[in-house]
This record gives structure tokens, C-alpha cells and sequence, in this order.
């Protein structure tokens, strides 16, 4: 395999961090050619000057002074302001750009990498789950491939690889059942922002950290799934797994059923994203197998857990109510990491949100972000009444 050249929106972040050091053990095969970060600006220069990238971009001429301040080399440029990251993501020295951003902002600069002929390795599921039918259909058009960087996925992704999808009966995602996968109900009201954040398996970002403790996490995996491997919603299944060993499984018309298995680090499925199809050795640690001693599989609590249903409903609806779910959740995570709502408000806000706007058509790109902002006003609106 020749290097590949990659643009890593978000370097700054969990997954970011993660890839960066994937390329510095994986040099010859795999180089940072672009970066952006957000406020983080010291981390950011800290990256750069170890990969050392040719494009970067920050978020305004203040970061960039900052930056620059900061950088023992010169790239050959640095984007700003509110088009700096879909610069970023179609700089013509990338083959793949890698969509590391949280939230809704990797929506613009994926769709910008697709149109200038990239292929995509996706960690910010929120993309698909806002824009999934528009990303899918952008990429088919171009050519370009979407790698699934999300664990749960690239696990499925290696699982199918090569199969023609009329031989899947079920997709089954495994959840860890973040920090409160046992708690009774009646506990839920007092969880702390610092309970919230203490996930058993994964480091991560906060906001997916949240995601994974009220199981809006595998809600949104359960659209992103639909998505990315064209099937049903009505096929997709969880199944709660604590150990985080097994990241997912496809069940096959005839029974089978095939999983792939590796340690909880996201330097696995970040590598494969970004060496496919090949496998390459490096310096991951393989399973001990005499040392897992257990691998549990339960059902998940779904009464205590409403997030599984409710994007279900919400797959099912279609139109905006994904992007409706997704919005309204990100408003409430940030609400309760702010300590403004109790832990079960995020979802309370949710259902709120989707009863009031989550009937809206999809439409197009701007459509759907007229009804991702409309839900962020309406589920504003509820934490504060
Ligand atoms: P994080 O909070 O650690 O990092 C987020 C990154 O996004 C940072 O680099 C930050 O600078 C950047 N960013 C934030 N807001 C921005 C904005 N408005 N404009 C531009 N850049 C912005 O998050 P993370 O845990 O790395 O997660 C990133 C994405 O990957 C999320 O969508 C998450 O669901 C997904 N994901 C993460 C993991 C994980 O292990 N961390 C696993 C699977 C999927
Ligand atoms: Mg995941």
C-alpha cells in the first residue's frame, strides 16, 4: 500500500488525539497533510509540530496568530473563519479526510470533501444521523467510500465485508451499558455530571461520553448503522455486552453469525479506516484470551433507557425527526454538563422536542438544518421551563 494522505478534522479530540498517534506509528503509510482544532489551540500546535501538516485551520484570525505563535515550522497555509474547515477538507493533497468533529459541525465540511472527490473515514455519527440519506447519496455520486471509524460499525463494516446485504438478516450493535447500566430507576434523578462521565469502558469526549451513559449513544449508532450499511431499522438490534471485547456482530440468513472482537481502543478501528483495505501490523495489543476469563451478553433495560425507542421511532418516522432527536439531545447534554437539568431531563427534553417538531419532511441539506436549529430553540425552551 502506497501513503495515504489524510485530513484530520478535529485533531484535538479523543478521536483526533487517537489517530494522530496511529499515524506516528504508522508513518510511511499513513500522513497528516491537514488539521483543524477548535479551542484547544496549544494541542493543536503540539500535533502539528510533531506530524507537521501542511494545511491547518482554526477558528479565527486571533487562533491563528496564537497558533502560528506556537508552531516551530511554516505550513504552506492556515484557514479561518466559518469556511476554514471546508477548505481544510478539500485540500488537494488529501486522499481521505477523517471527520473527528463532535456534534453537527462536520456536517458542512463532509459534504464539501465529498463533492471535491474524498473519501470519508467517519467518527461523528451525528452527520448520518441529521444527513444520512443526503451523505450516502453524495457519496455513491462521487465515488467516494465512507469508512466507518465509530467501533461498533468498523466492526460491522469488517464483519460484512464483501457481502451482498440480502444475505444480512440482523445487525447487532454492542453497548456497553455505560456507568449506570445496573442503577435502579428510582436512582436516575441524582446521577452528577461526574458519575455521567466516569464511562466503564471508553475514554472519550464528553458529550458522546453522556451519549453512552442515557444510551442516546446507541441510539444514534442504531440510524448510523441504517445508513451506512443500507438496511432496515426493523434489522438492527442491540445487545448490552460490559466488557466492550465484541463491538458488534452481523447475523446472516442462514444463522451464522459472525463478530469481531479486539481490546476497547479506538486505535483499532481508526486504523483500519485509514489503511483499508489492508491490514497492517503495528503495535496493538492482541487479545490474551486465558485473561478475558468472560464475555457477557443481556438485554437492554429499555424502560429505563428510553433513548433506544425513541430513535427507533424517530428511524421510522424519517423526514427530520433523526435530525430533530439529534438536535434536541445535543442541546440537553450540554444543559446537564452545564448542571442546569437532572440526568433524566435530556431525555424527557427529547421526547418533548420530537412530539412538538418531529414530523417535519427531510428535504435538503438546508432543510434539515432549518429543523435541526428549530429543535435546538424548542429544546432550549423546555430545559429552562
Ligand atoms: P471530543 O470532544 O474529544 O473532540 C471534539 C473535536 O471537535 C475537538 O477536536 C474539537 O476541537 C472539535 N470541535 C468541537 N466543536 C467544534 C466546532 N464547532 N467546530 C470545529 N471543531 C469543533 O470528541 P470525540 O470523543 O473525539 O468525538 C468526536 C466524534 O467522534 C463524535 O461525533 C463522537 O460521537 C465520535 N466518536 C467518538 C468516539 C471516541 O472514542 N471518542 C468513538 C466513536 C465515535
Ligand atoms: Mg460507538
Amino acid at each position: 500500500m502506497s501513503c495515504r494522505n489524510i485530513v484530520v478534522l478535529g485533531a484535538t479530540g479523543s478521536i483526533g488525539q487517537s489517530a494522530c498517534r496511529v499515524a506516528r506509528e504508522l508513518s510511511g503509510r499513513v500522513r497528516m497533510v491537514g488539521m483543524s482544532g477548535f479551542r484547544n489551540i496549544d494541542r493543536l500546535a503540539a500535533e502539528a509540530n510533531s506530524l507537521r501538516p501542511d494545511a491547518l485551520a482554526v477558528p479565527d484570525a486571533a487562533a491563528e496568530v496564537e497558533l502560528r505563535a506556537k508552531l516551530d515550522y511554516k505550513p504552506v497555509a492556515v484557514f479561518t473563519g466559518p469556511g476554514g474547515l471546508e477548505q481544510l477538507a478539500t485540500w488537494e493533497g488529501a486522499d481521505m479526510v477523517l471527520v473527528a468533529i463532535v456534534g453537527t459541525g462536520g456536517l458542512r465540511p463532509t459534504f464539501a470533501a465529498l463533492e471535491a472527490g474524498k473519501d470519508i473515514a467517519l467518527a461523528s455519527k451525528e452527520v448520518l444521523v441529521v444527513a444520512g440519506e443526503l451523505v450516502m447519496s453524495a457519496a455513491r455520486h462521487r465515488g467516494c467510500r465512507i469508512l466507518p471509524v465509530d467501533s461498533e460499525h468498523n466492526a460491522i463494516f469488517q464483519c460484512l465485508e464483501g457481502r451482498d446485504p440480502v444475505q444480512v438478516r440482523r445487525l447487532i450493535l454492542t453497548a456497553s451499558g455505560g456507568p449506570f447500566r445496573s442503577w435502579p430507576e428510582d436512582k436516575m434523578r441524582a446521577v452528577t455530571r461526574q458519575e455521567a462521565l466516569r464511562h466503564p469502558t471508553w475514554r472519550m469526549g464528553e458529550k458522546i461520553t453522556i451519549d453512552s451513559a442515557t444510551m442516546f449513544n446507541k441510539g444514534l449508532e442504531m440510524i448510523e448503522a441504517r445508513w451506512l450499511f443500507d438496511v432496515d431499522i426493523a434489522r438492527i438490534d442491540v445487545v448490552i455486552h460490559p466488557q466492550s471485547i465484541v463491538h458488534s456482530m452481523v447475523e446472516f440468513v442462514d444463522g451464522s453469525v459472525l463478530a469481531q472482537m479486539s481490546h476497547s481502543d479506538m486505535r483499532f478501528p481508526i486504523q483500519y479506516a485509514l489503511t483499508w483495505p489492508d491490514r497492517i501490523a503495528g503495535s496493538l495489543p492482541p487479545l490474551e484470551w486465558a485473561r478475558l476469563a468472560r464475555l457477557d451478553f443481556e438485554e437492554p433495560r429499555y424502560d429505563v433507557f428510553p433513548a433506544l425507542a425513541l430513535a427507533r421511532q424517530a428511524a421510522e418516522r424519517g423526514g427530520a425527526a433523526p435530525a430533530v432527536l439529534n438536535a434536541a439531545n445535543e442541546v440537553a447534554v450540554a444543559e446537564f454538563l452545564a448542571g442546569r437539568i437532572a440526568f433524566p431531563r435530556i431525555w424527557q427534553i427529547v421526547t418533548a422536542v420530537l412530539e412538538k417538531c418531529g414530523h417535519r419532511p427531510g428535504g435538503d441539506l438546508e432543510a434539515l438544518l432549518a429543523s435541526d436549529l428549530e429543535a435546538r430553540g424548542l429544546a432550549l425552551a423546555e430545559a429552562r421551563s
